[in-house]
């Protein structure tokens, strides 16, 4: 019976001692030793450690193939575990077979041994997994997926699959990239413009921005949804926490109010970052080292804390008596800017900020009007560092106040026939959020740009790779 490939992080989990396994992975480093062996320490990225291997001078292969492995090399490796007696690992693999599987010249290979810039990285998008840092990313995001799910799931949530394609716009805003199968070169028109009658759908249509009215659709019939996507906004906006393309995780529950949206946030947010905690404290402690050296206490602090609930007038008058200019002058109606936001929660607070009830100028046209007439009951959660992680509201769920602010809003409720008609039938409140995965990422990892988070970044400009 042949061997088995075995994976690194089951072999440093639980191997034996004394017994032969077969690895498969990439060199990262090979040491060659005048007392006659090599070490070649290979990953295969199944966790972050690698695997230190020993291969003696007497292997029949070492010359064609030892001395061969150069840094990236994929390899197969055959051999005894050993307890270690050097620093860094505890136990090391004593080969008995070594074999290239996919050489490298070692002249060419643009990942070296030392450190690598982020910037350089990014130009190198199909090479840069191999690193430690984009390694510890790709694992943290599929287990925080996975956590993700799990919350959901364990709450009786039912995930919904909402469409890419979509032939409304959900904010009533602009900034939405156009989906056409119309040749650019020569546009059909009629009267004058575009004539979307000969386009692919017969109508304009868009890559979503979010799938909230979709999902509402579903909770108004299932109760408890989520969706956990792609979306697309094609802002310009070249900030450290933005992209073109990105994943979002939407929850939306029926008979909810705003409280009961906040509470499922707090718990959502609490819940994975407990999860992080537990599940890849390996990675954690990489980028604790590495990239941010106060995460995982401030991750810690996090889950013990509560979040800091204020409404967005007291919001306002906490940034007005600020001992400290702003660019963005504070004043009621204002947006409330990343600036505002870190001011909340690293100097004011301390900790994430909920903040709820914003001024309905500056919010969409599906958020619930409170009684005031001036507020609607929306929600955002701030962190340190990143600022909004979560934008949700209560949904509007009175047919005629819908109506109403969608012709204050300049909306045509032709457009949104099937929304005012689930207000109609059967309305019931209903709540939902946002939570953006990719700030999410860069909150548990500390990485500063959102662009290192997600393993293909789409920024304007860029789409390359
Ligand atoms: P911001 O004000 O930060 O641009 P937003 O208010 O436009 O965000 P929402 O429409 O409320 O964002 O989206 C919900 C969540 O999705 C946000 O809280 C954020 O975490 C995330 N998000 C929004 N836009 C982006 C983007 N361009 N890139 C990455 N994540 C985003
Ligand atoms: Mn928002």
């Amino acid at each position: 019976m042949s061997l088995q490939r075995s994976k690194i992080a089951k072999i440093l989990r639980e191997g034996k001692i004394g017994a032969r396994y077969k690895v498969m992975g990439w060199v990262r480093t090979r040491r060659d030793s005048k007392a006659g062996f090599s070490f070649i320490e290979i990953n295969d990225g199944s966790c972050l450690n690698n695997l230190q291997v020993i291969a003696e001078k007497d292997l029949p292969e070492y010359e064609t193939e030892v001395l061969k492995a150069h840094t990236g090399c994929s390899l197969r490796v055959v051999g005894v575990l050993a307890e270690s007696p050097g620093k860094g690992q505890n136990v090391e693999l004593r080969a008995q077979e070594v074999k290239i599987i996919g050489p490298v010249d070692p002249l060419v290979y643009p990942l070296q041994k030392k450190r690598h810039s982020f910037e350089f990285l990014r130009t190198i998008a199909h090479l840069r997994p191999r690193t430690n840092t984009f390694g510890a990313v790709a694992r943290i995001r599929n287990s925080i997926s996975y956590a993700i799910h799990t919350f959901f799931q364990e709450r009786g949530f039912i995930y919904i699959h909402t469409p890419i394609i979509t032939g409304n716009d959900c904010e009533g805003a602009g900034e939405m990239f156009q989906v056409t199968t119309l040749d650019l070169e020569a546009i059909p028109k009629k009267d004058g413009q575009v004539d979307f009658s000969m386009d692919f759908f017969g109508q304009p249509a868009n890559l979503t921005v979010s799938g909230q009215l979709e999902a509402e659709i579903y909770a108004l019939a299932l109760g408890d949804v989520y969706t956990f996507g792609p979306t697309f906004r094609a802002e310009n906006s070249n900030t450290s926490r933005h992209l073109a393309e990105f994943w979002m995780v939407e929850p939306e529950m029926a008979f909810c109010d705003l409280e009961g949206n906040v509470a499922l946030a707090v718990d959502l947010l609490k819940y994975v970052f407990q999860w992080a905690l537990d599940h890849c404290q390996e990675d954690l402690v990489f980028f604790n080292r590495f990239v941010d050296n106060t995460l995982v206490q401030r991750l810690e602090k996090v889950v013990e804390d509560d979040f800091q609930r204020l409404t967005y007038t007291e919001a306002v008058n906490i940034l007005a008596e600020a001992d400290r200019p702003f660019e963005f002058p504070v004043e009621w109606g204002m947006d409330i800017q990343s600036e505002h936001e870190r001011y909340l929660c690293e100097e004011a607070f301390q900790k994430p900020v909920v903040i709820v009830d914003y001024p309905k100028q500056i919010k969409p046209f599906y958020m619930k009007l409170n009684e005031d007439g001036k507020t609607v009951r929306a929600m955002d959660v701030l962190v340190p560092r990143i600022g909004e992680i979560i934008g949700g509201s209560e949904r509007e769920d009175r047919y005629d106040v819908l109506l109403e602010r969608m012709k204050e809003m300049q909306l045509d409720p032709e457009d949104y026939w099937w929304y005012l008609e689930l207000r109609k039938f059967g309305s019931a409140p209903h709540s939902g959020f946002g939570l953006g995965f990719e700030r999410l990422i860069q909150f548990i990892t500390g990485l500063s740009n959102i662009r290192d988070v997600i393993p293909f970044p789409r920024t304007p400009g860029n789409v390359s790779f």
